[in-house]
């Protein structure tokens, strides 16, 4: 189904262009995961300058995308490809449209994580993310590995400007509403 305001939308919240892409291809072909997506990142933009909002929403790829921004750094039009796709997860979670609710729940976990702490804090991401997804017993066998790495800390450390970091979740709260 065509959204005939579907590009202005991503265009205003992105705060990019998304009519200057001329489909060259070479975002995609240096995407590393694009082999687990279901529409490819020129594929994906092609089909926000068409309008077909229900079928971008729904795809795997914007919650596939590891936010490497290598796409962005290729674009010879300098569109941000990563910040749009992280619009559309946005756009996505507020219309309930995700199409990975695994990931959506670490998503948010991690969210949730930073704006307590101004960074994350990986016990707390872990135990949020399983009793979002209800997947408690997943990846257990990363704890000593992390442990190992010393990737996990007992205490909870933040950083020191939070009010910075309030100002950022105050700003997003604003355009999500
Ligand atoms: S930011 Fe996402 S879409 Fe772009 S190259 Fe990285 S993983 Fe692929
Ligand atoms: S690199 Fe830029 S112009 Fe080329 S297909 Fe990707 S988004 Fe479009």
């Amino acid at each position: 189904m065509f959204t005939a305001d579907f590009l202005k939308e991503v265009n205003q919240h992105s705060g990019e262009k998304v009519q200057l892409c001329f489909q060259c291809f070479k975002c995609s072909l240096g995407c590393p995961v694009s082999f687990a997506m279901d529409y490819l990142p020129h594929q994906l933009l092609r089909m926000v300058q068409m309008g077909l909002k229900d079928r971008v929403l729904h795809s795997h790829t914007i919650w596939v995308c590891a936010a490497c921004e290598t796409c962005t750094t290729r674009c010879p039009n300098h569109i941000d490809i990563a910040r749009v796709i992280d619009t559309l997860r946005q756009m996505a979670i507020k219309q309930g449209k995700p199409a990975e609710k695994p990931i959506v729940a670490f998503h948010k976990a991690f969210l949730n994580s930073v704006r307590r702490h101004g960074k994350l804090n990986e016990w707390e991401l872990m135990a949020e993310y399983k009793l979002r997804s209800t997947r408690f017993l997943d990846d257990l066998w990363l704890i000593p590995e992390m442990w190992k790495r010393k990737k996990l800390f007992l205490r909870i450390r933040g950083v020191h400007k939070k009010s910075e970091i309030k100002k950022i979740f105050k700003k997003a709260k604003a355009w999500n509403n």
